[in-house]
């Protein structure tokens, strides 16, 4: 089967035996690879019985489709496990180069089985994989962690996937983090891993890759180069990197602040991408065969903490872990936040909200510096919010609370479920529903929860459309957004299962050309378009095995608020109306909230049908 291996690493931590698994062609060939490959192996293995935590929960990582070929920035690879955050699907996409590692070490995918009983780690090295001893490993932070590991490798270019003490520690939320920065973040893949005390894989591959006509491939891959390089987005997001959308969050009232009750703070101009690269920069880093490289290097010699190099954190995390909290941050502290949160190894959108949460309740009286430890959350308190995230790091004293997540903090407190602001248990990232009534939409029927990566809504409607999919800027207040979201979505579920970045417009002609002269199929644009929503009612599907109904698909009540201040003023997202036009458009059930079983057999999917008894 040319664009795959055909095997599987499968790590059976229980008994320490590492074994090779034959890949389910039928399964690759509909679900394609990465999180969309992920999710359909995912669904055999658990149910509303498993326990994120327990040994039976897997942890599957896998490659993008075209991950290690020479497209342009096709390097994101994925995984998924039942989320110990959120307790049903859980699924998490980065980029970098593991992926593209991964596979050139001649493997479709691993999948992590059972626990160890003491800290190991997995190194893959041109298909042999072996298990070795991570007990002086357990502890270190996630950078020191690739150093010892790249040390006793003695190669510089091996690619590690690891965990922080975070993880270690069993925060829900936990990070699998590789390189420098780079998060497979959200749902808490990390702490899976935790639990089955695996500190890291890594991998090292020099396979020539199974390709059916390299020569075409080639030929292909250069013109999508081409394209990208050209387009207006790339250049924008290396100048700017994502950070650069501050400014733009700041007018359309896009950045949550002060855990969504205020309007987008101004001063967060000083940290913005503009910022970054007016005053910083030193130079960008990309993922793997990315000509856009948007990820920046800077060199801060004013403020509290100083660096010599070090990368730019991205727009999430410099609204989550600043306007959030209400701090007026300078590049300085902002970036020191953010290597807090990336060498401990946790996901700064939900630990930023959490705490953002923490300094809410805090303000309202409703906790005090008894239970916080002392720690004095008072918007804008820098010191505090660092010896917070710290404790979130080390999951002690009211850190560990924290660490919980927002849904279990409301419970912890009394306070109206409403309150916490996520869906189905994820935190929302910062992309405000009010800005971009979308991202209402998206946010409340994404299968994992809260996610602005698996729609284009703000982007759509802030002006970056996709006009070959007929996807186009449209009144960002507007109520009409059931087709945008739906078509949106099911672009993404490919996108992220092919492995290309968001920020790369390879004109979809290109990507089919690029498919079918690795593989050997014969695909065409309604094919991967279907591909798409096949992989995204399948995620559905096992969220709703797993025990996400209707009743789930909500926006928290404190985000339909309105703030008439500001970018937003005073619009909220018209859910009674969206809702149910979606509900038609994907055909679900309106009680049930499962996919109808005439549309999961149109998508080939009778098992999954007969399996959650689709009506
Ligand atoms: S645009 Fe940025 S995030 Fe996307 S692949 Fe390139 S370097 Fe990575």
């Amino acid at each position: 089967m040319d664009g795959y291996w055909g095997k599987i690493l499968v790590a059976d931590l229980g008994t320490g035996r590492l074994f090779d698994e034959p890949l389910n062609e039928k399964y690759a060939r509909d679900f394609l690879g990465s999180t969309g490959l992920a999710a359909r192996y995912l669904y055999d293995l658990v149910d509303e019985k498993t326990d994120p935590l327990g040994p039976e929960n897997p942890l599957i990582l896998m490659p993008g489709l075209l991950n290690g070929t020479s497209g342009p920035s096709v390097s994101r690879w994925g995984g998924a496990a039942k989320s110990p955050l959120t307790g049903h699907y859980g699924d998490a996409n980065a980029g970098a180069l593991f992926g593209a590692e991964l596979k050139r070490a001649g493997y479709d995918g691993i999948i992590l089985k059972g626990q160890s009983t003491t800290p190991v780690y997995i190194y893959v090295k041109d298909g042999v994989a072996t298990l070795k001893d991570a007990g002086g490993l357990w502890g270190k932070d996630t950078y020191k962690t690739q150093e010892a590991i790249k040390k006793e490798c003695k190669d510089k270019r091996t690619q590690i996937a690891c965990i922080g003490s975070a993880s270690e520690n069993l925060v829900p939320y936990g990070n699998i983090m590789s390189e420098y920065g780079h998060s497979l973040g959200r749902a808490g893949l990390g702490c899976v891993m935790g639990s089955k005390q695996v500190k890291a894989i890594a991998c090292r591959g020099r396979m020539k890759l199974p390709m059916q006509d390299s020569e075409r491939f080639r030929k292909f891959a250069r013109k999508a180069m081409k394209e990208v390089k050209e387009a207006f987005l790339s250049q924008w997001m290396h100048e700017g990197g994502t950070a650069s959308w501050v400014d733009s969050a700041i007018s359309y009232g896009d950045g949550p602040t002060k855990y969504y009750t205020a309007p987008t703070m101004a001063e967060a101009t000083k940290i913005s991408g503009v910022t970054m690269a007016e005053k910083y920069e030193t130079g960008h880093t990309a993922c793997f065969g990315c000509p856009i490289r948007c990820r920046k290097v800077l060199r801060i010699q004013e403020g509290k903490y100083k660096y010599e190099s070090v990368e730019g954190p991205e727009y999430e995390t410099v609204i989550a872990l600043g306007a959030m909290m209400g701090l007026d941050l300078d590049m300085s502290s902002i970036v020191y936040l953010n290597e807090l949160c990336n060498g401990y190894g946790f996901d700064t959108i939900s630990g930023g909200a959490s705490a953002g949460y923490a300094f809410y309740l805090y303000d309202m009286g409703i906790i005090s510096d008894k239970d916080t430890g002392g720690l004095k959350l008072t918007w804008g308190n820098v010191d505090a919010a660092i010896a917070l995230l710290d404790l979130i790091g080390k999951k002690e004293g009211f850190g560990a609370i924290v660490a919980e997540g927002t849904k279990r903090m409301a419970r912890r407190y009394g306070r109206p479920a409403g309150e916490a602001v996520q869906t189905k248990g994820l935190e929302i990232p910062m992309h405000d529903p009010r800005a971009y009534h979308s991202m209402g939409l998206a946010y409340a029927t994404s299968p994992r929860g809260a996610d602005h990566n698996k729609s284009d809504g703000y982007q759509v409607d802030g002006g970056v459309g996709h006009p070959d999919l007929g996807l186009n800027a449209d009144d960002r207040w507007g109520d009409k957004k059931a087709a945008m979201v739906e078509k949106s979505q099911n672009y993404r579920a490919l996108t992220d299962s092919i492995g290309i970045c968001h920020f790369a417009m390879i004109p979809f002609t290109l990507i089919v050309d690029m498919i079918n002269a690795y593989t050997d199929w014969d695909t065409d644009i309604d094919q991967l378009l279907k591909a798409g929503e096949r992989v995204f009612q399948l995620q559905r599907a096992l969220s709703c095995k797993l025990g996400i109904t209707s009743k789930d698909d909500v926006l928290p009540e404190l985000i339909m608020r309105p703030i008439q201040e500001g970018g937003q003023e005073g619009h909220v997202p018209n859910m009674e109306k969206m809702l149910p036009e979606y509900y038609a458009l994907r055909d679900w059930d309106s009680a049930t909230g499962k996919p109808s079983k005439e549309r999961l057999e149109g998508l080939g999917m009778s098992e999954i049908a007969a399996s959650i008894d689709a009506k």
